[in-house]
Parts: structure tokens; sequence; C-alpha cells
């Protein structure tokens, strides 16, 4: 809301106030009569009482009607009035405070109204006045108080921000050394997750100044008014720096540009992000104004605010694991009662997809349960209650995941892990998750050693294997097939196809391209190579096949290491993210017992070997 927008709301107040005000005093006021009437009234005896002030008459007939008249000879009606016997009061000319305050409604709603505003705006932090200079509303919020205490449970996040408050603290220790200090840091991640918080926390680690404006908060405006905003931070921001600059929800005006379409609000929000382009470009490194920003769709901002020098720095916040999520309960259960005894691991345990905010809210609730059943202090039941009360809540937007689709999700994670592990020519397993992200129940991530160019036969039927063995431990576990492969074997499939029609590695079709007329999955392979029904065919049987002798050695992959399967399995339940490190020790201790029960048995069997031979 810009000065523009409020004064018209004001205006449009005052004149709601002035009509009020009208209806009111007609409602008030009884009808005028003429004079003359009132005088034929009078001498018909018709008048009961009068009330004079100055020349004006209000008074009320035999029939209880009211009336209001005016007198140009106040002196010469008193003889008449009193022959008539009429009930008399007068007061002076003057208006009196009764009036007065009449006079004053318009003046009273205006000021209301002018108050209710500038606190609205003030609260929005950024408390302009009306008529004030227009820059007032971007004095920063002032210090935050919030420091990485505050924050929980999302580390990784924190160590890259800390050389961010470093920076701050201490400009000349890296200018001095002629590095250049990060200007734009994207803090990207679900809803929840402390973003906002992270962004305060880093304003309060460096104890410098904190400008901080809703990405809506530019769009909302007129047309030309988000541009000059921006500007207007960014000047106001560098005389204050060192300094951040902190824009939440960016996606609201930094979405992807249209081109083109040049219709009026896209206009507005394109000028908005333009401007804020060029402020980021026109930073120069020895202001140390850093801006941060946040959003939940990095899929929707413009790739220009991606580039170098802009938010070259994105840090990704994601849903917290059960340690994150134990980090965090911990925070926000030191601002409640707890009873002695109360086991927070066991909580964190229980509430697998839960961001930090519900999390915050999850201990405010479990507080109002205690509360309400007027206990000392809160006990596990009552986050029990409260833990239902806004899962229910969740179910309906259908964020949280059925036990039964964390286990398969747990299988099917740790099939396509340990088949990357078991075999040799693959990049090794990076990290397995089963918190969902996007439309992706789990994840496991490969990271290859180094950069490859080049990729063996062997690497390109493995990446099949591992792309079959989520698919593979549904089935081997569960006995029946879901749909939550079917991303893998569509990728799986896309590998075939291009094994064989691409890279000609495949002995029945041999050394061959055979490119799909168009498009397809090279894109536009105009070098097109017809090939005939029968070579269509003969592709179709081998890309079968390929597929098929891969599943099939991913499942007597899987069958072998079963036990690994449920080793890492049950991990994954309960520790919902295994990296590269935790992997490796799930696995070497398998190897290990698997030595040991195998030299166990090899033993056996050779003592048996031995008395039956003693026979
Ligand atoms: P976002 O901006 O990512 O949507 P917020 O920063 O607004 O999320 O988080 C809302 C609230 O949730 C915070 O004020 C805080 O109380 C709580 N919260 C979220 N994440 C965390 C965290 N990692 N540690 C502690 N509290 C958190
Ligand atoms: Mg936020
Ligand atoms: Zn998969």
């Amino acid at each position: 809301m810009n000065n523009i927008q409020i004064g018209l709301l004001m205006l449009l107040l005052t004149a709601l106030g002035l009509v009020g005000y009208n209806v009111w005093l007609r409602e008030t006021t009884p009808p005028a009569m003429t004079y003359s009437a009132f005088l034929a009234d009078l001498d018909k005896g018709e008048i009961k009482k009068i009330h004079l002030r100055g020349g004006e008459i209000t008074g009320e007939n035999i029939k209880k009607r009211s009336f209001t008249t005016f007198s140009p000879d106040v002196p010469g009606l008193m003889p008449l009035l009193t022959e008539r016997a009429v009930d008399i009061t007068a007061e002076s000319a003057d208006p009196g405070l009764g009036s007065f305050f009449q006079s004053m409604i318009p003046v009273i709603l205006i000021l209301g109204a002018w108050l209710i505003f500038n606190k609205t705006q003030s609260t929005k932090g950024s408390g302009s006045g009306f008529g004030k200079g227009k820059s007032t509303h971007l004095l920063p919020i002032g210090v935050s108080k919030i420091t990485f205490n505050d924050v929980a449970g999302i580390e990784e996040a924190q160590g890259e921000l800390t050389e961010i408050v470093d920076s701050l603290k201490h400009p000349e220790k890296f200018s001095k050394l002629g590095g250049h200090i990060p200007k734009g840091i994207l803090l990207q991640g679900p809803p929840g997750t402390g973003k906002t918080l992270l962004a305060k926390a880093i304003a309060g680690e460096a104890s410098v100044p904190f400008f901080s404006i809703g990405g809506s908060d530019f769009v909302e405006m007129f047309v030309g008014v988000g541009a000059s905003r921006v500007r207007e931070l960014f000047t106001e921001a560098k005389k204050n720096a060192p300094c951040i600059i902190f824009i939440d929800e960016i996606d609201a005006i930094g979405g992807k540009r249209s081109g083109g379409n040049a219709s009026g609000s896209n206009d507005e929000r394109e000028q908005t992000l333009n401007a804020l382009l060029v402020e980021m470009d026109g930073f120069s490194s020895d202001e140390t104004v850093i801006l941060v920003a946040a959003t939940n769709r990095p899929d929707m901002l413009d790739p220009a605010l991606l580039r170098p020098g802009r938010f070259d720095r994105q840090v990704t916040i994601s849903l917290p694991d059960a340690k994150g999520r134990l980090k965090i309960l911990e925070v926000h259960a030191k601002k409640v009662v707890l009873s002695p005894g109360i086991n927070l691991a066991v909580i964190a345990q229980s509430i697998p997809g839960f961001s930090g905010a519900e999390i915050a809210n999850l201990v405010n609730e479990a507080a109002l349960t205690a509360a309400r059943h007027g206990k000392q202090s809160v006990t596990l039941p009552d986050f029990e209650e409260a833990k239902d009360k806004i899962v229910m809540g969740l179910a309906r937007k259908s964020v949280v995941i059925s036990e039964k689709d964390r286990r398969l999700t747990a299988y099917h994670e740790a099939g396509h892990a340990i088949i990357a592990t078991v075999l040799t020519e693959t990049d090794p397993v990076h990290k397995i998750t089963i918190i969902p992200r996007g439309q992706a129940l789990g994840l496991t991530q490969q990271l290859p050693l180094d950069d490859r160019y080049t990729y063996s036969y062997e690497y390109i039927i493995n990446r099949i294997k591992i792309l079959m063995g989520g698919r593979v431990a549904e089935e081997l576990i569960f006995g029946r097939l879901t749909t939550g492969a079917s991303n893998d074997i569509l990728t799986a499939t896309e590998i075939a196809t291009r094994l064989i029609c691409e890279w000609g590695m495949n002995p029945t079709i041999g050394p061959v391209a055979h490119m799909q007329e168009q498009g397809g999955f090279l894109g536009g392979g105009s070098s097109a190579k017809p090939y005939s029904e029968q070579t269509a065919q003969a592709i179709d049987r081998e890309i079968k096949k390929t597929l098929e002798e891969c599943y099939d050695a991913a499942r007597q992959l899987l069958s072998e290491h079963n036990k690994l399967l449920h080793k890492l399995a049950e991990a994954l339940l309960i520790n919902e993210t295994i990296d590269a490190e935790e992997m490796s020790i799930v696995y070497h201790c398998y190897l290990n017992q698997k030595k040991i029960e195998e030299s166990i048995t090899s033993t056996r069997e050779g003592t048996e070997t031995h008395t039956s031979e003693g026979r």
C-alpha cells in the first residue's frame, strides 16, 4: 500500500463519513415548517412546547409531533407564546458543546482512519506517514535479535552463511585479500523450513541493520511504483551499509518474464524486476550491502536473477530429518514447561515430514492442550493430541505420507542404493533419503568421482540395473508393483534406447545409429536415418530384452543381499537420510557379518567332512 492509495482510501472514508453525518442530521432533525404555518398553529393553540436557540425554534405540537422553524423576530414572538401558555426553554445562539462535537464528527472520522492506517503500516514494518517524506517506510527494522541459536537442524545451510556473517562483521578482512563478498544469497526450500528465520538470524549474528520487504509488497502498487521503490530501497540501504536487504517470497517479482505478452500487471512486475537487476549490478564491492532473498519456488525465478554476480550463492534448505526435527523441537521446547522425563527424540521420530514451522506449531499446540487439561507441565499425551490435530489438518492438504508409503519408499530407495554399492562400475552413493521433495517420495543421489566424458557399456548397463533396483525391491518385499517406480522405468527405457540406437552398443543391432525421425529423445534429430519396419521391430525387441536382463540382474543382486536390503531400509525408516559415510558403515557391517557367517558354515562343513572321513 503506498501513499496514493492511502490518500484515496481516506478521501473515500471522509466522503462516506460526510454522507453518514448528513443522513444522521436529517434523521434526528424533525421536519421544518414555515414561520407563518407556525404562527397559525400557535394561534389555534396547537403548540405545546418549544425550544429556542437564537431564532431557531424546535418544538412539539399537541399531537406530540416535532417540528423546526426559524423566527425572524423572537422578541415579538414572546408575548404570543406566553399568551398561549407554551412551555418555553431557551439557550444562547452560540453553538453549544453538543453541536461542537457534531460538527467535529467528520474530522474525528478522518483522524481515526489516519491513525488506523498508520498503525497497520507500522506493524508491517514501514511506518509510512500521511504525506511524509517518501522514504520513511524504508527505515530498517533495526537490528534483528534472532541469532543462529534460534535456528536448528539446518547446519549445512547455516554453515554456508557463517562466512557471509563474517564478511559483514569484518568487511576489511575480506577486501584486503581482494576477495569479493557475495552480493546475493538465495534461500530456497519448502514453506516453513526456516528461510525467513535464517535471514533474520544472519542480520542478528552480524548485528547490522535489516531491511525487510515482501516480494508481493512491490507488486500491489500502482504502475511504476514498484520500480521506484526498489531504487529507494537500495539507496537507503547503501546509506546504512553494512546492512542486509531481505526480500521474502521473491518469486512474486522475480518470476520468469513472459517476453512479448505485455498485459498491464505483468508489465509492472517486469519493470520492478528490471529495476532490481539494475540495482544488483550497480553494487560496488566496497558497499557491504548483502541482498538475501527467499523463495519456495526457485524453478519459477527468471534465469537472469541467477546469473553470476547476482544471486550467485544459492542455499537450499530441505525438510528436516529425524535428527534435525529433534534439534528444532529442543529449541522450541525451551519456551514451554515440559514435564520431567519427556523424551523429545520419541516425538521427533513420530512426526516424519514436519517442517520447522509445523514443529513450532506442535509445541505450541501441546502447551495449549496441557493448559486446557489443567496440567502443570506439558506431557507426552499432550504432544500426541496436538500431533493428531495437526496431522489431520495436514492430511487434508495431503502432505502427510502414510506409514505404508514410507516403508515402500524406504525399500525402494534402499534397492537403488544397494545395487549402486555392490556393483563396481558405478558412481558412489552420495545420499539416500525418504524425505519427500516435490513429486518424488524419496531420492537416491549418486555423485561421480570425477567428471566423466565418456561412459563404458558396463557403466550404462549398471545404471539401468540401479534404476530397476527400486521396483525390484518393492516386488521382492511387498510382492506387488506400484507406480512409485514409473519415473525410473521411463529413464531406464530412455537409456536403453540410446544405448541401442545412438551409441550402437547392441550386438544384434550392431554399431549403427538409428535416429528417430523427428524430435524424440535426441531433440530434433534432423539427420534421421530412415530404417525398415524390420529394424524397428528388432530395436524394440532389443530394448525390451536389455531392460528385462537388467531387471533380472537387479533381482539376482537384491535376493543375494536380502539382509542388507532389510538393514538399509530399517536404517532409512529411522534416520530418513543416510549419507555416503553412513551407507559405507552399514555396508561394511553387513560384509563383516556375512564373512563371519560364511566362515562358521565352512568350518561346520569342514568338521562334517572330517567326521565322515573318520567313519
Ligand atoms: P519459511 O520462511 O521457510 O517459510 P519461516 O522462517 O517463516 O519459514 O518459519 C516459520 C517458523 O517456524 C519460524 O518462525 C520458527 O518458529 C519455526 N522454524 C522453522 N524452521 C525452523 C528451524 N530450522 N529452527 C527453529 N525454528 C524453525
Ligand atoms: Mg518465509
Ligand atoms: Zn526410484
